[in-house]
């Protein structure tokens, strides 16, 4: 199949790529050491013992210790996990933010919790979460950063009131979004559960972790052979979870040069198609300020544009990239995250996510800049044809 003679992966939150170490540490693990861990012979003890290694990785890069950290099957699991864990064991009321990543809104209102307000850049309104608090309350939960929009929540801030208006709150961050950009151990240092995912850091799809400090109450959600200290049953995902410490250690070492160099790609990324597509909006920037964001997330509204026409264009074109509205029951609707920002629909249906990693190039902001503008002006044309 033919495609593209150039093209440019901007979809990075939705998967990065993986790096070459974690892929290497990876191999051995998948062709020549099929121990079960659980087992009692050498080669059971000798993945027992990559595992054991993987969780003090882990637990550094996360500011944990290792018997707190549990191995899952991704962000999803970690998610899940973290909500209905608390909920099955202590009852009470779940908060949550209206942002929040499906993993954790989804289970938060099948348990008839509370969805606290943001403000237009994604940020959750403090006053609204004070209102959200009471002595019910049994779990908080609020991501280090947001999938779609890239916002930074100001974690220190939730954690200081939830423990003074819900004093017996577990509070749990979704940091799936986070590692690759962000000292996830600080921001997290006063939360209870966090929840990261390999796949949008560097290590493969279908691992990840949940942080469960010390002393807190959590059902299992899966029963069955006890590892992961009676929290999480299941074989684990050895070569996974190896891959994914491998992943963790280099995201977590090579970070503040990779937030320097690629968020200077972003800014010009996003600054040259600002300038180039009459009307275009960054998505929840006040006065070009784009600090409250990740390093990697450009984020764009394009009025008289539909995000899946120019989808299509854009991979035609061989960029792939997203956008942020789903079309449901038939009928499109925008996004929870640009509803909850109050983004008017006409713009929330041109939405454009642009998503950098840490092999992303100039190479790839130059073509999405020499294609994304003429699509967006292509589809504009029909729009405005008899
Ligand atoms: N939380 C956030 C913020 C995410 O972006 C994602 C994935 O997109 C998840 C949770 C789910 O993670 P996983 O794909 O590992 O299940």
């Amino acid at each position: 199949m033919s495609g593209p003679v150039s093209s440019a992966y901007l979809d990075h939150s939705a998967s990065t790529l993986m790096r070459p170490e974690a892929f290497e540490a990876m191999v051995p693990w998948l062709t020549d050491r099929p121990a079960n861990p659980s087992g009692a012979h050498r080669l059971a003890r000798e993945a027992r013992r990559a595992i054991d290694d993987a969780r003090e990785i882990m637990a550094i890069a996360l500011g944990a210790l290792p018997g707190e950290i549990v191995f899952t099957s991704g962000g999803t699991e970690a998610d899940n996990l973290a909500v209905f864990g608390v909920h099955d064991r202590r009852g009470g009321v779940v908060v949550c933010a209206a942002t929040e990543h499906h993993a954790v809104l989804e289970p938060t209102e099948s348990r008839g919790g509370r969805v606290v307000a943001v403000d237009g850049c994604g940020v959750i309104n403090l006053d609204a979460l004070a209102g959200a608090l009471d002595d019910e309350v049994t779990l908080v939960s609020v991501m280090v950063a947001n999938n779609e929009v890239g916002t930074v929540q100001p974690i220190a801030e939730v954690v200081e009131m939830v423990r003074r208006l819900a004093p017996a709150a577990t509070i749990h961050t979704d940091a799936v979004q986070a590692l690759t950009w962000l000292d996830v151990a600080a921001l997290a240092a006063g939360t209870d559960l966090v929840a990261v995912s390999a796949h949008k850091f560097g290590g493969p799809k279908g691992v990840g972790a949940l942080v469960v400090r010390d002393g807190v109450a959590l059902a299992p959600r899966q029963i069955g052979g006890g590892q992961e200290r009676e929290r999480r049953s299941g074989t684990q995902n050895v070569a996974g979870i190896v891959a994914m410490a491998s992943a963790a250690e280099a995201a977590v070492a090579t970070r503040s040069a990779t937030v320097e160099r690629v968020a200077r790609l972003r800014d010009r990324l996003a600054d040259g198609l600002l300038a180039a597509i009459p009307g275009a909006v960054e998505t929840g920037i006040t006065a070009g300020d784009r600090s409250p964001r990740i390093a990697g997330t450009c984020h764009l509204c394009l009025p008289e544009v539909e995000s899946e026409a120019l989808l299509f264009l854009l991979e035609e074109a061989g960029i792939s990239a997203s956008a942020a509205a789903s079309c449901a029951s038939g009928a499109m609707e925008p996004s929870h995250v640009l509803a909850a920002m109050g983004i008017p629909r006409h713009l929330a249906f041109g939405s454009l996510r642009l998503t950098l990693g840490w092999s992303s190039t100039d190479a790839d902001v130059d073509l999405a800049l020499a294609v994304i503008p003429a699509a967006a002006a292509q589809l504009r044309s029909y729009a405005v044809s008899p």
